[in-house]
């Protein structure tokens, strides 16, 4: 039951701030985003240096227009 609930929490749409600035969706300027993983392990991501990001990155879809944006370091949820 806790895992289903975790789950949930996951998909509920987040503002987040990374390095002190709130994170606006680069296409529309919305500002609540859904979060994932994605796995870095693939030949041409380790040509290009990124293989150190414990082989994956966090996803963030913005909740309105769709655009999936990439970071290899987690960017902090801002909690209220
Ligand atoms: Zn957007």
């Amino acid at each position: 039951m806790r895992e289903a609930i975790e789950v949930m929490s996951k998909n509920d749409p987040c503002e987040y701030e990374i390095e002190g600035k709130r994170l606006e969706c680069t296409h529309c300027g919305h500002a609540e985003f859904h979060e994932g993983k994605a796995m870095l392990n693939t030949a041409g991501m380790t040509l290009l240096g990124l293989d150190w990001a414990n082989q994956t990155a966090v996803t963030l879809m913005c909740d309105h227009c769709g655009l999936i944006h990439w970071f290899a370091k987690p960017p902090k949820a801002k909690m209220e």
